[in-house]
């Protein structure tokens, strides 16, 4: 089933693990009668020794001509000077958004029949790090300042995606979570903010709001109240890991930052070097992130059948890598997919 109408999008194998994972959900894509023509650039480790950045300038050109990436994990060089890859990415395309959703998938889990999805402000909150010391005496750090920003523009930006990817994935409630008891205006504006863009969403879009601590715990005491969760940057940050690992620990967690000038898909996890060529990774998280670029540019039948396919190889097939208790290796658990996909 090739469409002729295929749409650019740029591919970073990346490091260690990165180009198995990758080659497995360029192949199930393929399977799914892929709507995409990868232009594929390097990243990473394997930049560096191509160009001395692990961020190449022509890496940034294909995604601002494609606007969509699907990126392998990186190995971020210790030392060096290096800034995070992430971080460059997120402000040379202003992904404002990050999207991190969980959804139980493996019987016999901590949490069964789990589907929350978090939103999270991206470029603003505590991580804008303004952070200094204030020297005493002898100790040139004997105090430590740091400072947040938050703005309404942001803030309504934010929320405003996390009600309309409600709506459009068919959700019923949006929580916003915040500290707004505390730090009344850098998390008070955002909960503000809040309060006037579900009123736009009304009769559409449940809204409520929580305190960040009280969240942490009936995520844990009752996880089936939540629905869509948006918060700011640190809060979301803890919180959506906290998530990934309600439903069976990073492995799972698919993450998409989005932002006016393009969108970037990627597993959570690293490039777990110590796994890396054994061809036992799992590229379930890759694969979960293929289907949030699905949705992304209108194509919610193929993720709906890729996500099925992966629900059928896990649940009824029973295959499964190591990291999830099973014996399959990275090209057995793509087979089976493939198969489930009629290929
Ligand atoms: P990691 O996520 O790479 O590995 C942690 C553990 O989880 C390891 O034991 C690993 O084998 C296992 N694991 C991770 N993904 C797996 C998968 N798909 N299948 C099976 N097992 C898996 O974290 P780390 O070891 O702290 O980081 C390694 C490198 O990755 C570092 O250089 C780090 O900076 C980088 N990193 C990159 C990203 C990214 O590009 N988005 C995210 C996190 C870490």
């Amino acid at each position: 089933a090739q469409s002729k109408t295929k749409r650019p999008a740029t591919l970073i194998p990346g490091d260690g693990i990165g180009p198995e994972i990758v080659k497995s959900a360029v192949d199930i894509l393929e399977a799914l009668g892929s709507p995409f023509e990868w232009d594929i650039q390097q990243g990473g480790l394997a930049a560096i020794e191509e160009s001395r950045d692990p961020l190449p300038q022509a890496t940034l050109d294909s995604i601002r001509r494609t606007r969509l990436a699907l990126k392998g994990p990186l190995t971020t060089p210790v030392g060096g000077g290096f800034r995070s890859i992430n971080v460059r990415l997120r402000e040379e395309f202003g992904l404002y958004a990050n999207l991190r959703p969980v959804r139980s998938m493996v019987p016999g889990g901590r949490f069964d029949e789990i589907d929350i999805v978090l939103v999270r402000e991206n470029l603003g909150g505590l991580y804008v790090a303004f952070e200094h010391y204030i020297p005493i005496g002898e100790d040139p750090h004997a105090v430590a300042i740091s400072t947040g920003v938050n703005t309404r523009e942001g803030s309504r930006k934010i929320i405003e995606f996390a009600f309309d990817y409600a709506l459009k994935n068919g959700r019923k409630k949006v929580t916003v979570v915040h500290k707004a008891n505390v730090l009344k205006a850098l998390t008070g504006i955002f909960l503000e903010v809040g309060h006037e863009v579900a009123k736009k969403y009304e009769g559409r879009v449940k809204m409520d709001d929580r305190i960040v601590d009280a969240t942490a715990m009936q995520l844990v005491m009752n996880p089936w109240q939540f629905d869509v969760i948006v918060t700011t940057n640190l809060f979301g940050d803890i919180l959506s890991d906290q998530l990934a690992g309600l439903v069976g620990g990073l492995g799972m967690a698919p993450g998409a930052n989005i932002g006016p000038d393009a969108a970037i898909f990627e597993a959570v996890h690293g490039s777990a070097p110590d796994i890396a060529g054994k061809g036992i990774a799992n590229p379930l998280a890759l694969l979960l992130a293929v289907g949030l670029m699905l949705e992304h540019i209108d194509q919610p039948d193929l993720a709906n059948r890729l996500r099925t396919a992966i629900d059928q190889v896990l649940r009824e097939d029973g295959v499964r890598t190591p990291d999830l208790g099973g014996k399959a290796s990275t090209g057995d658990f793509t087979q089976s997919i493939i198969r489930r996909l009629g290929g």
